[in-house]
């Protein structure tokens, strides 16, 4: 943790290839790029599909949501978080 303060963090949208999504990346001058959209998503899409069935048990959740992610663009996955930022913002 101590290493944490001589790392400059930034955050920013790294694009997804072949529906995978990297979710952060080691520069070589020494920044780190979080890309805090996939990680988002993915708990909008899951605390989402946990209220509209509240049935399906957590492992199904996953898996849906799992599949459900790597069908989806990059602006799918953009508009949701956009979506998501401006709600939160408001509140
Ligand atoms: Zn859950």
């Amino acid at each position: 943790m101590a290493r944490m303060g001589d790392v400059q963090f930034k955050e920013g949208w790294i694009p997804r290839t072949k529906g995978c999504d990297t979710y952060g990346c080691w520069q070589p001058d020494g920044q780190v790029l979080i890309n805090v959209i996939p990680h988002a998503v993915d708990t909008i899409l899951h605390e989402l599909l946990h209220e509209a069935r509240p049935q399906y048990s957590e492992r199904a959740v996953r898996s849906i949501v799992g599949k459900l992610l790597k069908k989806m663009t990059e602006e799918e996955m953009q508009t949701i978080y956009a979506e998501y930022r401006r709600k939160v913002d408001q509140d």
